[in-house]
């Protein structure tokens, strides 16, 4: 096979990445678009995945290749690998084509020995940089190449305290020296040889090390959690190197070209003086924020913005940038897309579409629809009053109360016993993530923005403060000490993850809203989409807050819930105790009034959109009191002896017991209580008409008020026939009584595969349809869903049965399939009719997709979830072939 192994940087470009990594694909573009990047080549990932195949090893064709490139790479640089007088030296890196940050292997400064350190020092004039160098390399060779478990940083530390001096950089040449000897010593010991002094030999094994460590245990959990498929190998990055250790006027950094946090179009990030990447990592020396470097290197400054700008509108999103700068002079190290916040991810697609780097299309299709739910977050009331007792890093926006705890176990415990936490810890490990996930916020008292749990906490949208140095945490003692004050476990503290303020005790919050960039891309998202965003909403506020968020209308008002109210219970029961027929209408003439109210309030909300009201639903047991509850207290009187009370309880225990049912899920309910109670539908219906005519006398228009009535839980056309038109007979009358004229609808909830296989015929009787998917996924499968989650749900998943729980996402195969069926019957019957979804996957985006697909008109989902329902509606629209633009991967 002669298929090519190795790639020089001038020979790649950004969509090799498959082929040549991330991060090679990215140095050959940053290298084509002129920008500073130190030469080298790359070893692809096929080469590593055939390294696998022939039983790790490195085959004689690749070591050609190699040597080819690295004679062509000395040649450019004018420097020779392994020579004695001007040493050529490399970097060996890891890349994979999906960004797998710190999983793999890097070696820095390959090439030293005993021979070449002192050409080094001779070429630069500086023998303390050499040796800083050499030692960088035999730590770094040592650990990744030659597997040395041994922590060489103790013997820096022994060292430095020997000759009381505090940092690396204070170490002279002697100190250096010793270092390496014992170095070398340690390995000697460990290997059973010395440390290898050939440079090519070094070479080879590093990259052997690189291919090796894309199978190392943390890589695999890295992409088993974040699925990304075994096989695609690690491509290996030779590169030269560039010394930002080589004293002041030498350094290395990361810069994100916006905020990754807030988006703000500004260079964010760290820089270290007089040192090489790992530094930075390794967190021994506090890096400097970039803003420094702006005041003390005000060229290199102005230089890595430009360059950053470049990369910006070249990839035409946000960059991570890896840099280095080598006695005044700027090279970039690595691009790739940044990751950020979700309140970045808007501002940063808004902004770039403002400044004409993508256009609206693309803003609408990068911001993801989980940015926007985590940005659905409490905030503190502006009106209050607040007094932090000290204030962090506002590491990731959002407000949080909860009772402090400060470990994660108990974290976790509290939470699943119903209480509200903020985890406060020093700082945060990956041992604690159970815990992050189980509290409203965290607090830590040390480490930055770029700590793991600033990064963590943005990537989970919770609110967090980190670097609050004031506080003092006491974990053993589960309290801190800020101010004079003592905070203990249990005790409540409010957070704000945007100002880093901390404050003691509960704050008023109030409920997010939408502005600025989030009101702009969902504008944008609405003037893209062409399904309809409905809310399922029982009341006048929730109404309100729908429309606020941006719904169009109730697609489900939940009439039971009205039945469930305060002083309406009794009245309730009374109805269902009735003996007969005019009892019941009596009872139902008491509920009348409180329904006409219900309706009132909501159309006013819902003024000029339409507002499906279903009618009764549940099983009348659920409106009587618990059958145990009942039970016991029966025991208790029926002890005392006869009484009125006794009496009465009897017969309610009675009317229970008749109405109890084996599967109340596929008992009496639905529009089975209409054919059996007419009476009731009847009420409701008057209710609705009567609120309508009462409204338009009030002086609304009456074309605003647009009830469409909805008969649950349909399974045959003749149910519907006779419901229909017991319902049209209560419209008319009332029309006629008012002299009231509203327009209004008459459909039916599809939740029974019977209903979709017999869409046509139902259809007849339906000015609508709308799917219920929750109760049409447990029909479907057969699954109750409480038992479902409770019981077997997640070994399915775990089992891969399910790919995933099908009340969060629309099985598409079968209970979609249903769906589809359905839509298609129903419009070959009738053409004109409205077809919607109520179920709560009228809020999940890939459900939503789905729905697009089939041509429904709208989906309908609690108040919260609509702007996530808007995004995913215009995006459903956009992937369906609205627009060219791709999604790019990361980096
Ligand atoms: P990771 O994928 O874990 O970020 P990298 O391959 O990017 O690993 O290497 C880590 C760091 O090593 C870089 O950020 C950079 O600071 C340093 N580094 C890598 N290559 C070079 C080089 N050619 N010259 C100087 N420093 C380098
Ligand atoms: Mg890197
Ligand atoms: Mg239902």
């Amino acid at each position: 096979m002669s298929k090519k192994r190795v790639y020089r940087f001038s020979e790649g470009n950004a969509q090799m990445r498959e082929l040549l990594g991330g991060k090679g694909a990215n140095l050959s573009e940053m290298r084509s678009m002129g920008l500073p990047v130190p030469p080298g080549f790359i070893i692809t990932t096929e080469a590593c995945i055939k390294y696998y195949e022939e039983g790790r090893v490195i085959s004689p064709e690749l070591e050609k290749e190699v040597e080819d490139a690295l004679s062509a790479l000395e040649e450019e640089m004018g420097r020779k690998f392994g020579d004695y007088d001007n040493p050529l030296l490399l970097s060996v890196r890891s890349g994979a084509v999906v960004s797998m940050p710190g999983m793999m292997d890097t070696v820095l400064n390959l090439g030293l020995n005993e021979d070449t350190v002192e050409g080094l020092a001779r070429r630069v004039g500086d023998r303390r940089f050499a040796l800083d160098c050499y030692r960088r390399f035999i730590q770094m060779y040592g650990d990744v190449v030659l597997k040395v478990e041994y922590n060489f940083d103790d013997i820096i530390e022994e060292e430095k305290e020997k000759r009381g001096v505090s940092t690396d950089v204070e170490l002279d040449e002697d100190a250096l020296q010793v270092i390496i000897d014992r170095f070398k010593e340690v390995i000697e010991k460990e290997t059973g040889e010395p440390f290898p002094k050939d440079p090519k030999e070094q070479l080879l094994k590093a990259i052997r090390a690189v291919f090796d460590s894309w199978y190392t245990p943390r890589a695999q959990v890295y992409r088993n959690a974040n699925n990304i498929a075994h096989d695609l190998g690690t491509a290996v990055n030779v590169q030269t190197m560039v010394f930002g250790n080589m004293g002041d006027n030498s350094g290395t950094g990361v810069v994100f070209t916006r905020s990754p946090s807030t988006g703000e179009n500004k260079l964010y990030g760290e820089y270290l003086i007089n040192a090489q990447g790992e530094d930075v990592v390794a967190g021994i020396r506090t890096p400097e924020d970039i803003e420094k470097l702006k005041e003390v290197k005000p060229h290199i400054y102005d230089e890595l913005t430009e360059n950053c700008r470049k990369l910006e509108s070249h990839y035409k999103d946000m960059q991570d940038v890896e840099f280095t700068i080598e006695e005044g002079k700027l090279y970039l190290l690595q691009t790739r897309n940044g990751k950020r916040a979700a309140a970045a991810s808007v501002k940063i697609a808004v902004d770039m579409a403002r400044e004409g780097i993508i256009n609206r299309e693309e803003a609408i299709m990068r911001v993801k629809p989980e940015e926007l739910e985590q940005l659905m977050h409490r905030q503190i009331d502006e009106s209050a009053k607040i007094d932090p007792v000290a204030t962090g890093l506002p590491a990731s926006p959002g407000a949080a109360c909860g009772k402090a705890v400060f470990d994660a176990d108990t974290a976790e415990q509290m939470a699943n016993e119903g209480h509200e936490v903020v985890l406060v810890r020093t700082e945060t490990t990956p041992e604690d993530i159970h815990g992050m996930i189980a509290s409203e916020g965290i607090l830590t008292s040390r480490g930055g923005m770029t700590s793991h749990a600033a990064v963590v906490a943005r990537g989970m949208g919770k609110p967090c403060v980190t670097g609050c140095e004031a506080i003092k945490v006491n974990t053993e003692q589960e309290k801190f000490e800020v101010d004079g004050k003592t905070v203990s476990k249990g005790d409540k503290i409010t957070l704000d993850g945007a100002t880093g303020n901390v404050i003691l005790g509960e704050v008023p919050m109030r409920d997010p809203e939408i502005s600025g960039d989030f009101q702009d891309i969902l504008q944008w998202a609405d003037s893209v989409r062409e399904m309809n965003v409905r809310t399922n909403a029982d009341t006048p506020e929730d109404s309100r807050q729908a429309v606020e968020l941006g719904a169009e209308g109730i697609g489900l008002c939940r009439t039971e819930h009205m039945f469930f109210a305060g002083d309406r219970l009794p009245v309730v029961q009374d109805m269902i105790l009735a003996e007969n027929a005019e009892d019941r209408k009596a009872a139902l003439d008491k509920l009348l009034p409180y329904q006409k109210e219900d309706f009132k309030g909501i159309f006013k909300e819902m003024a000029g959109y339409p507002v499906t009201i279903r009618l009764l639903d549940p099983p009348l047991h659920e409106f009587l009191p618990d059958r145990e509850e009942l039970l016991q207290e029966l025991i208790e009187l029926r002890q005392k002896g006869e009484s009125q009370e006794l009496k009465e309880k009897e017969e309610l225990w009675a009317k229970v017991k008749a109405l109890n049912e084996l599967n109340p899920m596929l008992g009496h309910r639905g529009c089975r209580l209409g054919v059996v109670y007419p009476e009731i539908y009847e009420m409701q219906v008057r209710a609705i008409m009567e609120a309508g005519a009462e409204l338009v006398k009030e002086g609304m228009e009456a074309n605003k008020i647009i009830p469409e009535i909805m008969i649950p839980l349909v399974g045959h056309e003749r149910e519907l026939e006779i419901l229909r038109e017991m319902t049209q007979k209560v419209v008319d009358q009332v029309k006629e009584e008012k002299g009231v004229d509203i327009p209004q609808l008459i459909g039916t909830m599809i939740e029974l595969p019977r209903a979709c296989v017999t869409a046509d015929t139902i259809a007849k009787h339906a000015d609508f349809f709308s799917f219920g998917t929750n109760d049409l996924t447990q029909t479907t499968f057969g699954f109750s869903r409480d038992d479902a989650e409770g019981k077997f749900l997640q070994q399915y998943m775990d089992q891969n049965i399910l790919e995933q729980n099908p009340f969060i996402e629309v099985d598409q195969d079968g209970v979609g399939d249903l769906v589809r069926v359905a839509a298609e019957k129903s419009r070959d019957a009738k053409p004109e009719i409205k077809l919607g979804v109520c179920g709560e996957h009228g809020g999940d985006p890939s459900s939503i997709n789905f729905f697009y697909k089939q041509g429904l008109d709208y989906v309908s989902c609690s108040p919260f979830r609509v702007p996530v329902a808007r995004l995913s509606a215009a995006q459903a629209k956009l992937k369906s072939g609205g627009t060219s633009y791709e999604q790019k991967g990361e980096s």
